[in-house]
């Protein structure tokens, strides 16, 4: 099953030539998430290829511009596209106001229903999950309220030995008890094991989003262990002061949240002032040397 993010906008506040600001696609087991829409997210989707209807869920972190400015203007084009299915926005509760003003005094209206779920930002919440995944928000410590997101796998089903299987001429009902990593009985009261005929489980993969927010330990519980995790590193430790007045966090301290929270892999993002990546892929790379730093369109299989 497909578990991808794609960047679009690895900046901080400033677009630069390189860097929009923040926002990402993930196709998720075929679920379609936006998390943030800054300006430019339109464009950036159009230039590689995700189809806007496809999106079902969006998650804004928090109302500083260069997490939501794109959002009326994505809104509007799907509507303009004949987008007739809902859409759900998960976001602080001020958004939904600037959304139906910009659209009011426009006298623009949106063809298909909004629904929006307003962050708590008190505590870690599972705001939606189906059969295959969830999506779960937390706070994080920053100069306004501001959400992180984990985007999980449910824990997947045993697989199936097909041979196996089908030598033994077991009937079709074992099936369900065998996915589910139970044995089976069947009808002359002859036991089968599942694990005569199946697979482990793949293992469940889970993504976190941590943009923006200072160095804050309290958040490592909701993280800890997940396959991937983009964190913002906005500045490099020598602006450790900068950083934590601001209520950012520098590459170092991005990597120490990694490594305590025993992650398997960080990537490293909303940085606008500095031309290179150099250095601060090297002071993440000396705590925790599975960093990359996040570019426009990178790709991320999780
Ligand atoms: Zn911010």
């Amino acid at each position: 099953m497909t578990f991808e993010v794609l960047i679009l906008g690895s900046g901080a506040a400033l677009p630069t030539s390189f860097r929009n600001p923040s926002s990402q696609y993930i196709n998720c087991n075929n679920r379609h998430i936006l998390i943030d829409c800054a300006e430019g997210t339109q464009h950036q989707l159009r230039k590689h290829g995700v189809l806007f209807q496809k999106i079902e869920h969006i998650l804004i972190s928090h109302l500083h511009g260069d997490h939501f400015f794109g959002l009326v203007g994505l809104l509007s084009t799907m509507s303009l596209l004949g987008r007739k299915k809902k859409i759900c926005i998960y976001c602080p509760e001020g958004l939904e106001k600037i959304i139906q003003l910009q659209l009011e005094v426009g006298h623009a209206k949106l063809d298909f229903e909004v629904i929006y779920i307003f962050h708590q930002f008190k505590e870690h919440k599972i705001v939606f999950e189906d059969k295959q995944i969830q999506i779960e928000t937390f706070p994080l410590r920053h100069r306004i309220p501001t959400a992180g997101f984990v985007i999980r796998e449910k824990d997947k089903e045993f697989r199936i030995l097909g041979d196996e299987f089908k030598k033994a001429q077991l009937s079709l009902t074992a099936i369900p008890f065998f996915k589910a990593g139970k044995d089976f009985e069947d009808e002359s009261g002859e036991k089968f094991s599942y694990l005569d005929y199946t697979l482990p489980p793949k293992k469940s993969r889970s993504y976190a989003y941590c943009s923006d927010t200072n160095y804050y330990e309290k958040i490592i519980p909701f993280i800890q262990g997940v396959t991937c995790l983009y964190h913002e590193a906005t500045f490099l430790d020598i602006m450790k002061k900068r950083a934590k007045q601001t209520f950012h966090t520098t590459a170092l301290e991005a990597a120490t949240i990694a490594q305590k929270a025993e992650v398997q892999k960080l990537i490293i993002g909303h940085l606008s002032r500095y031309t290179s990546d150099k250095e601060h892929l090297e002071e993440a790379m000396s705590i925790f040397p599975n960093t990359r730093v996040a570019h426009d369109g990178m790709l991320l299989l999780i």
